[in-house]
């Protein structure tokens, strides 16, 4: 693989396991046992229901997902969930539904769901810059709400929550689509989870969402047809024309979770290796790298974190790109630098940039 391919830490899309990207270029031109390429095999064919069906058996095996959960591949990204989830669980209601505004891309699900339903905001961290998340005792949670949102893991700020919100009697929502299948987690104890592929789970153009068949039960009617999960599930994820590409990368990247790595407990003790290293980069440089979030609240997938001063910022990352490594600039809503570490960025990778960290603020 491109050295560049194995040094990306971009924010999103992310990278990809090269056994990944290896299979995804031979699909390009002829997939294994079809004949056609991946770009040309149509959405009715036996094959891509089979790519559906086994991918739907892939997440349920990793996540150890209860049975009245529905798995879908939407489209519209993360973004369509935003109002998605409102339309469907909380239009027409008395009661509003709780959000937590821990960062950018809640802000983002927050000014979406306004449009759609009553919403309250139950705690928000612009106050304090986004810096940390709440502790428990500063929720207080509505028992009346028809769901709690979060987001897990705040992927341009780098904080990432270590345990479920919410209390049991209320629906819980969480966009995972920055640290989904980094871990194992509870699927249990969720209503609804969705997560767009592009930033830990394959390329853009689609978006895994997990459902509760109770939530589908309960989803007023009336709603336009492709804003309505029961739609999806219907139809298999093959309402409309699906995004077979994408989909089919996922199928890969789930394959190689189990196959290559050995499921979310590897992966998940992988990950900590990788952001351990970086961290203590952070840690241990006197405070010439300033790390963004504070501690308990450190992101495994995104270590955002400052240099002393924009101007030798720039100079970190012009040094970084000419050493081969990209996507370290920060969000362009914060800038400063962040490090994004998700599953398929290697722990040589991480390596490589302490090594470059500690040699450039020796020179510096
Ligand atoms: C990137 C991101 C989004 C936006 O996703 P789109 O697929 O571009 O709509 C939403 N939520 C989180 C947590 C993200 O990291």
């Amino acid at each position: 693989m491109s050295r560049q391919n194995s040094l990306n830490f971009s924010g999103g899309p992310g990278a990809l396991p090269e056994s990944v990207l290896l299979q995804a270029r031979d699909a390009m031109i002829e997939v294994p046992g079809v004949g056609l390429s991946i770009l040309g095999i149509s959405h009715r064919s036996d094959w891509f229901a089979n790519v559906v069906a086994e991918l739907e058996g892939n997440i349920r095996r990793l996540l150890s997902l209860p049975e009245d959960f529905h798995v879908l591949f939407l489209q519209g990204g993360a973004t369509q969930q935003f109002s998605m989830v409102p339309m469907t669980m909380a239009a027409g209601k008395t009661s509003p539904a709780d959000y937590v505004h821990s960062g950018y891309w809640s802000g983002k699900s927050i000014q979406e769901a306004n449009n759609s339903a009553p919403i309250r905001v139950l705690w928000s961290g612009e106050s304090c810059g986004f810096k940390r998340l709440p502790h428990e005792d500063e929720l207080i949670y509505s028992p009346d709400a028809p769901y709690l949102h979060y987001v897990s893991n705040e992927t341009v700020e780098g904080l990432q929550f270590r345990r479920v919100l919410g209390l049991d009697s209320v629906p819980r929502v969480c966009d995972m689509s920055s640290d989904f299948l980094s871990a194992p987690f509870d699927a249990e104890r969720f209503a609804l989870i969705y997560a767009h592929a592009q930033k830990n789970v394959g390329p853009a153009g689609v978006t895994v969402v997990l459902v509760r068949d109770r939530v589908l039960q309960a989803a007023p009617d009336g709603l336009p047809g492709f804003l309505d999960y029961r739609t999806h599930a219907k139809a298999h994820s093959n309402f409309n024309t699906p995004p077979v590409f994408a989909i089919y990368v996922v199928l890969l990247v789930t394959r190689w979770l189990l196959q290559d790595i050995g499921g979310l407990e590897k992966m998940a003790e992988i990950n900590q290796s990788k952001a351990a290293a970086l961290y203590s980069a952070l840690d241990d440089s006197d405070g010439f790298y300033v790390g963004k979030a504070a501690i308990d609240d450190r992101s495994l997938m995104n270590v955002s974190f400052n240099l002393p001063g924009q101007e030798i910022e720039q100079h970190f990352l012009a040094a970084a790109s000419a050493a081969g490594f990209s996507g370290l600039a920060g969000h362009r809503s914060i800038g400063g630098i962040r490090a994004s570490i998700y599953n398929a960025l290697t722990l040589e990778a991480v390596d490589a940039l302490v090594a470059f960290m500690r040699d450039f603020k020796q020179r510096a």
